[in-house]
């Protein structure tokens, strides 16, 4: 088994996984390390903003992403107590992804991971990383194989951390004890829905908000989150029940455009839940690693950007480490180069998803509280516009990829040479 790679990647991921293709595509040898085997279900709402799809079809699964995603999705709803308003989505410029589309993530991480593998990338899984030591130009990694529980070293130049934000690596500083404002993440599968075609409902209540979508074969995917205390007020009316169906039972009751949807829907397979969700930005960690999708950071999900932001900032770190000159003898220079690629991809990172961070927070704080979200309900219906502008400010038609640097990668010209010598826009 090889052991020494140019680059390792920890997470499987939307992040990881597009990574680990880029790099392979330019004739790096990649390790991507994964604890979960694939496919499994994953907390999340399944919704791919347009931004990204473009990214994903040209690291070559454009076949199987068009024909297995859900409709597109022109319009989208704002749901609270009895109120729902409705709005179109605005159109992206590339016009063959207009809109958004949802696909659930066991199909979506699938597909993904297994083109890393059919690319040359060696596929851990499941494997956790469960040591790393070293720097830049040397690090020295300890992968736990969880089917047999042997441990193997792995050394690699580059270290990219895409392992999300539920669970923290080995090097990472304690997490903050829970709080009761924690927010706890849930999804489920439903069919029989009647979720109108095309129509992506953002839901909002006391403590919490979520979504629904379309995705693959007409199943529809709920998934929200919930504050904790909220949760056990919940939890102590409901003895027995799940955490999952206690948010059920209180969506159906607290949002009637949700109670509607799922009326006579019938729930596919058990609520799964996780969290809590660690909302900010983790980029600047002076560990040397390279952080790219909810490892780097990570918006409130209501504006449903994290896998869109997991792939550009693939796309973003692997442009700066592949730029101008990517011959692999480039990767010897080690500390010093790592440290510049850091510097400016950090740039670049920042500029491209922080506002997008805060408009996050300022949307999800106040869709879940009653005078915030009434606030949010009025400014909906008085101006037609403002849904739309806030899905444009949110970054969700903007990519910070430049077309022709997508199309570069798209038409295969890439072996092995500098993929991308222009700036990024
Ligand atoms: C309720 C909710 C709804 C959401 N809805 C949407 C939506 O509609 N649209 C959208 O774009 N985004 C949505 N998101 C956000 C989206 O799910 C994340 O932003 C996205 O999954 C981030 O991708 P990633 O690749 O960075 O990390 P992840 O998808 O979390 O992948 C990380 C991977 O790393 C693996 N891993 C972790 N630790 C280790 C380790 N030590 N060793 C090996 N492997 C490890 C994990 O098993 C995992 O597979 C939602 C999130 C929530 C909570």
């Amino acid at each position: 088994m090889r052991t020494n790679f140019d680059a390792l990647i920890v997470g499987a991921g939307p992040a990881g996984s597009t990574a680990a293709i880029l790099l392979a595509l330019a004739g790096w040898s990649v390790a991507l390390v994964e604890k979960q085997s694939f496919p499994r279900r994953k907390v999340c709402g399944e919704c791919i903003s347009p931004s990204a799809l473009p990214l994903l079809s040209a690291l070559g699964i454009e076949h199987e992403l068009t024909h297995a995603a859900g409709p597109n999705l022109q319009r989208f709803a704002l749901m609270r107590g009895p109120d729902t308003v409705v709005s179109d989505f605005p159109q992206a410029p590339d016009s063959a992804y207009r809109w958004s589309r949802a696909l659930g993530r066991e199909t979506l991480d699938t597909l993904l991971a297994e083109h890393a593998r059919e690319l040359g990338v060696q596929l851990f899984q499941p494997c956790s990383l469960v040591g790393i030591v070293g720097g830049p130009g040397a690090w020295r990694c300890d992968v736990r194989d969880l089917n047999v529980f042997a441990t193997s070293t792995l050394r690699a130049r580059v270290a990219i951390a895409a392992h999300g934000s539920w669970e923290a690596l080995p090097s990472d500083p304690p997490r903050r004890q829970r709080r009761p404002s924690d927010l706890l993440a849930f999804k489920a599968n439903f069919t029989g829905a009647s979720l109108e075609e095309g129509l992506l409902p953002v839901l909002s209540f006391d403590g919490g908000y979520g979504g629904m979508v379309v995705t693959e074969r007409d199943v529809t995917t709920v998934a929200g989150c919930l504050r904790r205390d909220k949760l056990d007020v919940l939890r102590r009316g409901k003895l027995g029940a799940s955490a999952g169906e206690c948010f059920e039972a209180m969506l159906r009751q607290q949002c009637a455009g949700a109670g509607e949807v799922l009326d006579k829907a019938s729930r596919q397979g058990p609520w799964i839940g996780a969290g809590p969700i660690y909302p900010g930005i983790r980029l600047s960690a002076e560990d040397g690693l390279f952080r790219i999708g909810n490892a780097a950071g990570e918006a409130h999900p209501i504006i449903g950007e994290g896998i869109s932001m997991a792939v550009q900032s693939a796309w973003l770190l692997c442009m700066q480490l592949l730029g101008e000159d990517a011959s692999p003898d480039r990767l010897s220079r080690g500390r010093t180069w790592q440290r510049l690629v850091a510097r400016r991809y950090e740039r670049e990172w920042r500029r491209q998803f922080v506002p997008r961070i805060r408009l996050a927070c300022a949307f999800a704080h106040a869709s879940m509280h009653p005078r915030g979200s009434a606030l949010l309900l009025a400014l909906a219906k008085r101006w037609p516009g403002f849904l739309p502008s806030g899905s444009r400010w949110a970054g969700k038609i903007r990519c910070a990829i430049h077309p022709a640097d997508v199309a570069r990668l798209a038409q295969h010209h890439f072996a092995h040479v500098a993929l991308w010598p222009t700036s990024i826009p």
